[in-house]
């Protein structure tokens, strides 16, 4: 039987049930929230936290797989408080988070140095406690894969062949970034189906999308609701046209909501919507109430949809 390490200790991967494979309780920058702590309001955090996973659980959602890490505020002690509180397990991972930048730390230290300390939240324990990552996070974006990127996404890959967790990585479709880091994790001998490329379905151009697939990677249609990267009827139909591919076996749907964010401040929140860049009903429902009833109505079968929700994230996580 394989298990899947969640913040609340090692689950029977059969016993996942149906999994959001892509959310944040919450997203923040750890450097400022620890200099200007008075900035943050735990206590409300952890409201709109449980407040979010709750109305998740209540369409079925028994897992939700968070790839917070290294400079998303990775805290897992609040995700453990978070599921104890919705009784949702909650998956975390290691990693680090970066579209260029890297602390001196990392600068002056090799990859082997980085994938060791992956290593080490996977089999020791996150932050001083017992929690261990179940996968390994990296991110390319706007500026590509530059050589910190690479260092990071080799670092992850090779924590992953020493440990065999699965890696998720941050795409950027627009910038192209999916087939390089792609090859690098297939340079340092990953299997492919550990591979979860996110975010793929921020593009409907399948000349993008389909040679990846054919690598045999899972990929991300994973940020319903962000509009400004592509809305939401456009992502319906890169489903529909994959499934109709024969790729059911290897989406991922999710929706990148973040429960809370630090990233804008109020106002600037409040204009995204009202420009419709982000849909007011972003949240961790959404494609619950807005895409699942569009899918079926097309055509999606019960059979594909417990494959979408259920065995994918499943099948990712423990790799196969
Ligand atoms: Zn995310």
């Amino acid at each position: 039987m394989r298990e899947v390490q969640t913040v609340t200790g090692p689950r029977a991967a059969d016993d996942l049930g149906m999994t959001l494979v892509h959310e944040h309780v919450r997203f923040r920058d750890e450097a400022v929230a620890e200099q200007w702590p008075h900035l943050y309001d735990a206590e409300q955090e952890l409201t709109a936290a449980v407040e979010a996973v709750a109305a998740a659980k209540a369409h079925g959602v028994r897992t939700i797989v968070d790839p917070t890490a290294m400079f998303g505020g990775r805290d897992v002690r609040f995700m453990r408080t978070v599921s104890e509180r919705t009784g949702v397990a909650i998956v975390a991972c290691t990693g680090i988070y970066t579209y260029d930048h890297l602390p001196m730390f990392f600068q002056t230290r090799d990859v082997d140095a980085i994938a060791e300390l992956f290593v080490r939240d996977i089999t020791v324990g996150i932050q001083g406690t017992e929690i261990k990552a179940a996968f390994i996070k990296c991110a390319a974006d706007e500026p590509g894969v530059t050589p910190n990127v690479e260092k990071v996404h080799r670092a992850a890959a090779r924590a992953s062949r020493e440990t065999g967790a699965p890696i998720m990585a941050h795409t950027r479709p627009a910038s192209n970034t999916g087939p390089r880091q792609l090859e690098i994790f297939l340079e340092e001998g990953v299997d492919p189906a550990k591979i979860q490329l996110a975010h793929t379905g921020d593009t409907d151009d399948l000349d993008y999308i389909l040679p990846l697939l054919e690598k045999g990677v899972y990929v991300g249609l994973d940020r319903y609701g962000l509009e400004m990267f592509l809305p939401l009827d456009r992502r319906n139909e890169t489903a529909l046209a994959l499934i109709e591919r024969g790729y059911a076996e290897r989406i991922l749907l999710s929706q990148d909501y973040c429960a809370t964010i630090d990233w804008f401040p109020p106002e600037a929140v409040e204009q995204l919507i009202a420009g419709g860049a982000v849909r007011e009903d972003w949240s961790m429902t959404l494609i619950f109430e807005q895409v699942l009833p569009v899918l079926r109505e097309r055509g999606l079968s019960a059979d594909q949809e417990r494959t979408i929700l259920i065995d994918n994230p499943r099948r990712w996580l423990v790799g196969s």
